[in-house]
């Protein structure tokens, strides 16, 4: 629809492999034949469901594609290149900083190239800001935390402020957020923002009230945050204390079935108490979507008019991590592209 392709929009809650598209997959393809992987290995088909398991299936056979340098630099620059034609202003990536013995990538050259991508797309103008997360795996154990963590706070010093945080996610069924906590604060601590996947399932109930403790600046679904789907009102609290923004993501949670239908997303609930959000793609590869998509799926699912998508759409800036003056200049420019409401 082209009103909420021409909408000015954010986004804040996009893993970079997650997020590779149909064409750039082909072309990892083609540089990999040996691998013999399919696109529906590597991708979630409009009316396809899986369980939240096989998804993260699908993250493993995506990084055998993506696994050189040359990759991520290319891998980057589409996914930036495809953020903007779909009207995104200001993007945060984030991703896991891998190493790949074979081809001599580390985790400090994986960010490396990414900072890399960004500064390219830069100068080839285009009309994109992008910054980055750098994201912890927590199935990787405490010990990979930290290092990631310090990692994070080195780039953060050398980039001029293109890393502004850091990402707690990965598969939420593996290990316990208490583990992590000494790494996550020490993050906190160096000026690290904090986006941390919470609640994605249920029964996480009180790793989410550890975690809130931090607290963190963002929060990445909190699916499962709210009592009437076996929440608690003291974690709404919680949240509302600290006017935490939650990263929303509708397409992703219907597919990997942690929702049972648009219309049952927990986007309304905090929607209807006016608690900030930010609808996001999360994985806009493995689940065929696209922020506008979102947008006006949003719409029709809750009946919200363009008027009310353009108001959230303009409330997301407050959400990002980039500093004030980066936010009273995307005010300005949403106000110049404000598109004509149909
Ligand atoms: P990468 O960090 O760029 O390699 O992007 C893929 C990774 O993002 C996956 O391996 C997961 O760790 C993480 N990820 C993507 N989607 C989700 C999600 O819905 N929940 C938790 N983690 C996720």
């Amino acid at each position: 629809d082209l009103f909420y392709r021409q909408l000015p929009k954010v986004e804040l809650h996009a893993h970079l492999n997650g997020s590779v598209s149909f064409s750039t997959i082909q072309k990892l393809m083609d540089r990999k034949p040996h691998l013999n992987i399919q696109h529906n290995m590597t991708a979630i088909r409009n009316g396809q469901k899986r369980t939240l398991d096989e998804c993260f299936q699908v993250f493993k056979v995506i990084h055998q594609l993506v696994d050189t340098e040359e990759d991520i630099l290319m891998v980057s620059k589409d996914v930036i290149r495809e953020f903007a034609d779909d009207g995104v202003k200001y993007l945060e990536l984030r991703s896991t900083p891998r190493e790949e013995k074979n081809s001599g990538m580390t985790k400090r050259s994986y960010i490396h190239t990414i900072m890399e991508a960004i500064r390219q797309c830069k100068n080839e103008g285009l009309d994109i800001e992008v910054r980055f997360l750098v994201a912890v795996d927590r199935r990787n154990g405490v010990e990979v935390a930290m290092e990631t963590v310090k990692l994070a706070e080195e780039f953060m010093l050398a980039t001029d402020g293109l890393v502004v945080g850091l990402d707690l996610s990965g598969d939420p069924t593996v290990s316990h957020g208490r583990d992590l906590l000494p790494a996550l604060q020490k993050a906190k601590n160096c000026g690290l923002k904090l986006s941390l996947h919470l609640s994605e399932v249920p029964s996480q109930g009180e790793e989410s009230e550890l975690l809130l403790n931090i607290p963190p600046d963002r929060i990445g679904h909190g699916t499962f945050l709210h009592p009437e789907v076996g929440g608690s009102q003291s974690l709404v609290d919680q949240v509302r204390k600290n006017n935490i923004p939650l990263e929303l993501c509708l397409t992703s949670n219907v597919k990997g079935q942690t929702v049972a239908s648009y219309s049952e997303h927990h986007f309304l609930y905090w929607y209807q108490m006016e608690h900030p959000s930010v609808i996001c793609t999360d994985d806009k590869g493995v689940f065929c979507t696209d922020l506008s998509q979102e947008y006006h799926l949003a719409a029709s699912a809750f009946s919200l008019t363009q008027e009310d998508m353009w108001g959230h759409s303009f409330k997301a800036i407050d959400c990002i991590f980039a500093p004030d003056s980066i936010k009273q200049h995307l005010r300005q420019r949403w106000l110049e592209l404000r598109p004509a409401l149909f």
